[in-house]
This record gives structure tokens, C-alpha cells and sequence, in this order.
């Protein structure tokens, strides 16, 4: 029986049309600025996103570190979500190798920052203080539920960011799975942003690689810091055929993740021992918790389930996220309901 992997989006291999693209792609050297099916990627992607201009780089990680370093400068600071995959899951990079102080404020269960806390946060000009140099979000919040920030929302970030000369990045990871879920067009999420990353490789399942995207000359200048950051590739068109694909083939299909989001969330709900976050999960996540009658923690649900070929992620001693995308069809979450089912029986 197949392996129903539920740990992430990131799992996703590349569809067969991905490969047949890859396997034909036209090819320079991209550090040349040379390769045809590269450039091609990051004009459609900037035209998506309704920007000027696209980069390609070889993972979010890249993207989010070469536009705050393209934003700031060292002692500068940046104002982030607790929760924020920046902060938390980036080995600290943006310290690390620019010399810019992440300035964190607790993320709202949505996934926002207060308006009042960001303006708050943003720096008087003194010596004794860094200078504020820019506010990033996280659409959709991966550690808050997936859930999706608002055009609306992030309007108003974007007014607060401008008004005291800030910039605003966007670390749309799954900004696509937000238009989905908000039946927004992607471009109305960014417009209020400067610059925005976005993974092709998690539901949209490249193999490889994400999007920066903002004006010409934003642009210019994070194509030397990714240069400076080892980013510059070579023939990489044939990474970028797939993320051509991804977004003709795979942007359109992201509801049907999310319908089978909520459908694997009521499923669960329905079994003792399990407490769900959201039957009705907002885009592909699925957080849940055990209940006190499961004498068992989450390593031993986690590895108890691998038996049964589902994998699924332990978030904490207690709490599960699973992830929905292209490979997960109806059966999968049939069985990997029966799956939790017969395990917590047998752990209660
Ligand atoms: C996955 C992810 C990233 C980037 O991760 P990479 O693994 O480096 O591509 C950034 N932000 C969020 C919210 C993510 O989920």
C-alpha cells in the first residue's frame, strides 16, 4: 500500500507533467541571465503577484533572507511575528549573516500582529535604539492553523509601514492557498506589499525552489545579495519548468486541498481522544491535540501510525499537524481516519 504522507506540503513530488517539462526545458546559464525558461518563470510568477519583477531562488528560506537583507542593513531591525517561519525555523539567518535584530510581537491566534503593537514596536529616532526598517508578515500563518491574512489586513499594515517609512515584506510561503481560501485574487494579497516570496515548492509541488518578487530595482539588488548568498545557479531552467507548471496547473486545484482539509478535520473530531483545532480548517492544515484519556504522547500516536503507512507530523508532546495536497486524495483520508481510529483505541 502507497505511504499517505501527511507531514507536510513540502513532501509533494513533482507531477508526471513537471517531469516532462523538466526533461525538456530550455536551458542558459542563469547566472548569465541567460536561461529562457528561468526568465519565463519569473515574469509569469511577477505578473501573478501583480509586481514588477520576479527572482528565482532555491528555497523560501533564500527568499525571505535575500529580501531582508535587501531591505536592511546591519543594526537595523525587523519587525516579526513570535510565531513567524523567519523567526523560528530559519536558523536565524537574518542575524546570523546580515546583522539585523528581529524585533518579535506575539502573533494572534489569526496569525496577525496587532496594528497598535506594531506601531508600538517601531522605534523613536535615538542612538540608544536600532532604526526600524521593516515589518514582515507570514500569509497564510503556518504555526497559527494556516490561516489566511486579509487583504483588508494587510492593507493596513501596509498604510502603517509607509506612513512611518517602513517597508513591508511578505512571507507568502502559501500565499496562493490564501487567494484560494479568501476567493481573492493573488495580486489584490500583495499589493499592499513591497516585496513577497512565495514556495513553489510546497503545495504547489516543484521540486525546488521559490519566488521573490517586487519593483526592478528591489530586484537588481537582491540578485547580488543571492549571489552573495550562493543562490546563483546555472542551467536552472530545468527546476524552473516545473514552477511553470506548478503555477498553470496546480494554483487552480488548491480548494480541493482544503476541502480535503476539513473533511479529514471532521473526520477526526468524530473519534474519541482527539481534540480538533477547526473542523473547518482554513486552508490545507490540520492541527489537533490528544485528550486526557490517551495515556500515550504524540512520538508514540506518530510512530503507532507509521504502521498503518500514515505519516503524520507531532507539532508538540501532545499536538499533530497534518497537511493536506496533490497527493492526498479521498481514499487517503479515509484511511488515514480509520488509521487515528484503530490507534487511539488501542492507546485509551
Ligand atoms: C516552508 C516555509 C518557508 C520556506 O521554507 P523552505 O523550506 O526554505 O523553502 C518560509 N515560510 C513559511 C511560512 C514556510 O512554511
Amino acid at each position: 500500500m502507497a505511504i499517505i504522507d501527511l507531514r507536510s506540503d513540502t513532501v509533494t513530488q513533482p507531477t508526471p507533467a513537471m517531469r516532462e517539462a523538466m526533461a525538456h526545458a530550455q536551458l542558459g546559464d542563469d547566472v548569465y541571465g541567460e536561461d529562457p525558461t528561468v526568465n519565463q518563470l519569473q515574469e509569469i510568477a511577477a505578473a501573478m503577484l501583480g509586481k514588477e519583477a520576479g527572482l528565482f531562488v532555491p528555497s523560501g528560506t533564500m527568499g525571505n533572507l535575500a529580501a531582508i537583507l535587501t531591505h536592511c542593513g546591519r543594526g537595523d531591525e525587523v519587525i516579526m511575528g513570535n510565531q513567524a517561519h523567519t523567526f523560528r525555523y530559519e536558523a536565524g539567518g537574518v542575524a546570523a549573516l546580515g546583522g539585523v535584530h528581529p524585533h518579535t510581537l506575539p502573533n494572534q491566534v489569526d496569525g496577525t500582529l496587532l496594528l497598535d503593537a506594531i506601531e508600538s514596536a517601531i522605534r523613536p529616532d535615538d542612538e540608544h535604539h536600532p532604526i526600524t526598517r521593516l515589518i514582515a508578515l507570514e500569509n497564510t500563518h503556518n504555526r497559527c492553523g494556516g490561516s489566511p491574512l486579509s487583504v483588508e489586513y494587510t492593507r493596513k499594515v501596509g498604510e502603517l509601514a509607509h506612513a512611518h517609512g517602513l517597508v513591508l515584506h511578505l512571507d507568502g510561503a502559501r500565499i496562493f492557498n490564501a487567494a484560494a481560501a479568501l476567493n481573492v485574487d493573488v495580486a489584490e494579497l500583495a499589493a499592499p506589499v513591497d516585496s513577497v516570496t512565495f514556495c513553489l515548492s510546497k503545495g504547489l509541488c516543484a521540486p525546488v525552489g521559490s519566488v521573490l518578487c517586487g519593483t526592478h530595482d528591489f530586484i537588481r539588488r537582491a540578485h547580488r545579495i543571492r549571489k552573495q548568498l550562493g543562490g546563483g545557479t546555472r542551467q536552472a531552467g530545468v527546476l524552473a519548468a516545473a514552477g511553470i507548471i506548478a503555477l498553470q496547473d496546480i494554483v487552480p486545484r488548491l480548494k480541493e486541498d482544503h476541502y480535503r482539509a476539513a473533511k479529514l478535520a471532521q473526520g477526526l473530531a468524530e473519534l474519541p481522544g482527539v481534540v480538533v483545532d477547526a473542523t473547518q480548517p482554513p486552508t490545507n492544515m490540520v492541527y489537533l491535540g490528544l485528550s486526557d484519556t490517551i495515556a500515550v504522547g504524540a512520538a508514540e500516536i506518530v510512530a503507532q501510525l507509521k504502521e498503518h503507512q500514515v505519516l503524520v507530523g507531532a507539532t508538540g508532546k501532545r499536538r499533530f499537524r497534518l497537511v493536506t495536497h496533490y497527493w492526498i486524495d479521498d481514499p487517503a483520508v479515509e484511511t488515514t481516519v480509520a488509521a487515528f481510529a484503530e490507534v487511539l483505541k488501542a492507546c485509551s
